[in-house]
């Protein structure tokens, strides 16, 4: 198989995690919402373990996680359910940020059409919030602000703290996609300010399927359920619990809250390693987004007058890296991430590459000699059909 360097896709599942998950995915599991007898209360023990856990890593309560499918529900639950309540009191608008998430920027799009007030704020060119748009956005009106704490394309780390500061001195509901940012750098919702977040387990070396809802105490009430049932999750997502989904995530949580300081270190070496090597090779890039306030194992470099579709084409069988925007069978769209802070043209030219728990020294320096090789080849096709043409 290639390298893998698309981090910010999906992560490995840790060993260590499919160890404590396999006892709950055979033999009898009980519904951890039968606790009339033993099974369902040994399941139920193990669920809530995990949403301690959860919520250890950071800094909630564990009566403040809502166990959901990932991320992409929890945005819709949070975003929908904090507007509607919102709308009753005669707050009908929603500020988000034009980086976002599709997770986040579909929904509040559907949120639009359907009579919402969107006020989208745009990006300086280091792609950081410009925060005099979103004074400028931020009025009475407002419900909900909903800004990501760190990109999933360019890795960067939004001043959260300050913007929760804000949206509360309107009265507006402060949510973040902390999908990317949890597990990655040190995160404490409370010291932070936010009133809901959203988390995904297979960001952090955890599952695919599951993910949190962070629904603090004193917004509870002001979040409307979507999901009704059986009353599960204090009546907010209604569904039985995946047993070994939750216990795998929360274990995941618990070994990054253990193992995060020290991988930061070695994905900042292994990411200047890999810079090196490619400014050592003669490659000319320049990297998108700040440079400091930024993801440790996260890179998105733009290769000028290089096709980054072409590129990743080219890698394909030695590298797995991506755009990190959406693709089609046919093609790949230009992100609008990159697209919002350089524009289109630089984003077609743009190629995210993300390192992780399992990423050798070794892997960096074959990526980067392949990835040299290739945008080598590439600049040369296009000096050669400029000279022809
Ligand atoms: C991956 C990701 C999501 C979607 O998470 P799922 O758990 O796959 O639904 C949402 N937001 C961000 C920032 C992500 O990186």
């Amino acid at each position: 198989m290639p390298i893998y360097l698309d981090y910010q896709a999906t992560t490995p599942l840790d060993p260590r995690v499919l160890d404590r998950m396999l006892p709950y995915l055979s033999g009898v599991v009980g519904n951890p919402h039968s606790t009339s007898h033993l099974h369902g209360m040994e399941a139920h023990r193990a669920v809530e373990r995990a949403r301690a856990q959860v919520a250890g890593l950071i800094g909630a309560q564990p009566g403040e996680i809502v166990f959901t499918s990932g991320a992409t529900e929890a945005n819709n639950m949070l975003l929908r359910g904090a507007a509607a309540f919102a709308r009753g009191c005669g707050r009908d608008a929603v500020v988000t940020c034009a980086t976002e998430h599709r997770a986040v920027l579909d929904v509040v799009e559907r949120m639009g059409a359907q009579g919402a007030q969107v006020r989208v704020v745009g990006v300086d060119r280091l792609g950081m919030l410009r925060v005099d748009e979103l004074e400028a956005a931020l009025d009475d009106r407002v419900g909900v602000v909903s800004v990501m704490a760190a990109n999933n394309e360019i890795g960067v780390l939004q001043p959260i703290s300050r913007i929760a500061g804000m949206a509360r001195t309107v009265g507006a509901l402060m949510h973040s996609d902390m999908a990317q940012a949890v597990g990655k750098v040190p995160i404490d919702v409370h010291d932070v300010g936010v009133d809901l977040a959203s988390f995904s387990g297979h960001k952090l070396h955890g599952p695919m399927g599951i993910g949190a809802a962070f629904v603090s105490r004193a917004s509870r009430r002001r979040v409307e359920a979507l999901l009704h049932g059986g009353g599960q999750e204090g009546g907010l997502r209604s569904g039985t619990l995946p047993v070994a989904l939750c216990v795998g995530f929360g274990e995941a949580c618990a070994l990054a809250g253990e193992e995060m300081r020290a991988e930061a270190e070695k994905l900042r070496d292994l990411r200047d390693r890999f810079l090196g090597k490619l400014g050592a090779a003669g490659v000319a890039f320049d990297v998108n987004g700040d440079s400091e306030r930024r993801l440790p194992g996260n890179l998105n470099l733009h290769f000028p007058g290089v096709d980054a579709e072409a590129l990743m084409m080219r890698v394909r069988d030695r590298v797995s890296i991506s755009s990190g925007s959406a693709c089609t069978a046919e093609s790949i769209e230009p992100s609008h991430v990159v697209a919002a802070l350089a524009g289109t043209e630089r984003a077609e030219e743009s190629l995210r590459i993300g390192f992780g728990r399992q990423t050798t020294g070794a892997e960096v320096d074959e990526a980067a000699e392949v990835i040299a090789n290739a945008v080598a080849a590439l600049g040369r096709l296009v000096y050669r059909r400029a000279a022809e043409g």
